[in-house]
């Protein structure tokens, strides 16, 4: 019996590999197509300077010293887990194919990584990177994590995600086709957004073959175009009880099949505005748990194809 009324991280990692499964956050020093004047130098409105990275290991790093530093501080608490290298910061495919080869390469090669997850934009993935991580999965697991934030082509021009949902359904088919499973990154509470936007952003995505996905709430970062509009009054966040009935929608509306990799969003607290609640993630998540058991909602409930 799972433990949850949807399809959890855990239990995925748990079946694929027997046994507890942690993510190492990895900085492998690329930059981003809309930070680098390629697309805009600029970035997304909520990009912060870590490039949504703030989580990952020190970039001064070698890959293999990153994870060294990320496994020590798990040891002790999970000592016979397997890791995942997650490529995090930035766009991890925005580099000629030799050299992600060789930081993709250097993260297997250390001990207990048992696979190698890649975050990235949907516009950076051509026919070399895609041969490139087809090679790769024929020797370990991998998965890609794309971002699509909002089906809504409107708000995704506000928040400059620049590019258009087709690129971002090509991309998943392709990825589909070469056997590498796709985790989608959606933000819940982007500027204008109604709840009905949201809803249509994950039958967007119930209609594409993804494996996971990224449910985030979208955080005011210091020194973002988000916050300068937070602190104008022109974004209201989210309140907690709001952000838990949409989880509610959008758990419900999922198609069943689809592992939820997140719940709730991962600000850094030296550089979060806002929401302040959402740095209490044990309380986010209990809040939820128990708001699903009384409305007695379950993944796909309410999904129709
Ligand atoms: S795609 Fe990612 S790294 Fe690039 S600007 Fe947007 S949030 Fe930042």
């Amino acid at each position: 019996m799972t433990q949850y009324p949807y399809r959890s991280l855990n239990e995925y990692y748990r079946n694929l590999f027997g046994k507890k499964t942690a993510k190492i956050s990895l900085d492998g020093g690329f930059t981003c197509p809309n930070r680098d004047g390629t697309l805009s130098t600029s970035g997304c409105i909520f990009c912060s300077a870590g490039g949504s990275g703030d989580f990952a290991e020190d970039a001064a790093l070698t890959i293999a010293q990153q994870i060294e530093t990320g496994r020590a501080q798990t040891q002790n608490k999970w000592p016979n887990a397997c890791y995942i290298a997650y490529f995090q910061a930035f766009t991890n495919t925005y580099a000629p194919v030799e050299v992600l080869r060789a930081k993709y390469e250097e993260a297997l090669a250390q001990p207990q990584i048992s696979g190698i997850s890649i975050a990235t934009r949907a516009d950076c993935l051509g026919d070399d990177v895609l041969d490139l991580l087809q090679e790769l999965s024929h020797k370990t697991k991998v998965w890609v994590e794309l971002g699509l934030q909002t089906a809504n082509e409107h708000t995704a021009e506000f928040i400059r995600r620049g590019y258009p949902n087709q690129v971002f359904a090509e991309s998943v088919e392709k990825l589909h086709r070469i056997g590498i499973p796709v985790v989608a990154h959606v933000i819940l509470g982007l500027p204008g957004e109604t709840v009905e936007d949201m809803r249509n952003t994950i039958d967007f995505l119930n209609r594409l073959p993804i494996h996971g996905i990224k449910l985030q709430l979208l955080h005011v970062l210091a020194h973002t175009d988000l916050a300068a509009l937070y602190e104008a009054g022109d974004y209201i966040p989210l309140e907690k009880e709001a952000y838990l009935e949409l989880l509610c929608h959008c758990i419900s509306r999922l198609r069943p099949d689809i592992v939820i990799y997140r719940l709730t969003g991962d600000g850094d607290k030296n550089i979060l505005l806002a929401p302040l609640w959402s740095l209490h993630k044990r309380d986010v998540l209990n809040g939820l748990h128990q708001l699903l058991k009384k409305k007695q909602i379950h993944q796909g409930d309410s999904y129709s194809t």
